[in-house]
């Protein structure tokens, strides 16, 4: 197999329509116009439709537990920093299952990324309200409408410690490919949210719906250098109820990764090291 061939003989196991075939593209395109190879390449995913993804692109891969993409991401990262890590997940899967993780990985600040397939509702299991589901949203576990203040992962990122946080519609290839190549590109950890319409299940959030309140932040004079600036953007959606929902780069930031901070691995990879004379018996003996 070339180096630079992503194609896979499996095919998509996702609803004709899903939101999930514009992502799996953006991302390949996204490497093959950064030009990694496949081999430097490594995706993790949790539980979910979303998580399926690995499957599709010809790269390593690692489908896990449910809302565990992170936690498998970061020791990717820590055992080889020089591969390219991406985790993928949904909003169930990442915003819910796995949101302890989600907000103790930006602290550290590893040089990843965090695709998130946000349909604001379960698919896999058939259409329950997620952490995103908007309020007075009606799905299966909420017949009378959801009643909760839904998740905001923008300003959770921003606020916790992520150095690059995006927001894209899968409805639009073009820019949803550009902002993971800007992502990829990043050093450090880069949340891309994805309004990733559910066609089957979620009949509120549409490709209609989307196509008609999004707006990109690149044409506004938006500023990503300040906190502030994008905490607001984060919250314009909920504030405007839903009429006005910007997508784009909310915020940017420089500043060390976790593994720029680790003395073992300023020479080599941790992979690349030679454990073989290695003594423990010290360690070992302090914890007994
Ligand atoms: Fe996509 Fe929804 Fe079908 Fe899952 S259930 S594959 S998210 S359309
Ligand atoms: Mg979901």
């Amino acid at each position: 197999m070339e180096l630079t061939d992503f194609n896979v003989k499996e095919r998509p196991q996702w609803c004709p329509g899903c939101g999930n075939f514009a992502i799996v593209a953006a991302i390949k395109g996204a490497l093959q116009e950064l030009g990694i190879p496949t081999h430097q390449t490594v995706i993790s995913s949790g539980i979910g439709c979303s998580s399926k993804l690995p499957h599709y692109l010809g790269t390593y891969g690692f489908e896990g537990l449910h809302g565990r993409a992170l936690p498998v991401a970061s020791g990717i990262k820590l055992a080889n920093h020089k591969l390219n890590v991406i985790a993928v997940g949904g909003d169930g899967d990442g915003y819910g299952i796995g949101a302890g993780h989600f907000v103790h990985i930006m602290r550290r600040n590893y040089d990843l990324v965090y695709i998130v397939h946000d349909n604001q509702i379960y698919g896999l299991t058939t259409g329950q309200a997620s952490p995103t589901s908007q309020l007075g949203m009606k799905t299966r576990t909420t017949p009378y409408g959801v009643v909760e203040v839904p998740f905001n992962p923008i300003a959770t990122a921003i606020s916790g410690g992520a150095t690059f946080v995006a927001r894209v519609f899968a409805g639009d290839m073009a820019h949803t490919k550009e902002m993971m190549k800007q992502a990829i590109a990043h050093r450090g950890f880069a949340l891309v949210d994805v309004f990733q319409p559910c066609v089957t299940f979620n009949k509120l959030n549409t490709y209609d719906y989307f196509t008609k309140r999004c707006y990109k932040l690149q044409n506004s004079g938006h500023d990503t250098a300040s906190i502030n600036a994008a905490l607001e953007k984060a919250f314009e959606a909920f504030n405007t109820n839903y009429e006005k929902i910007p997508i784009g780069v909310f915020y940017k930031a420089e500043r060390p990764t976790y593994e720029d901070l680790q003395p073992q691995l300023k020479e080599k990879a941790l992979v690349e090291q030679d454990l073989s004379n290695l003594d423990i018996s010290s360690a070992y003996a302090d914890m007994m």
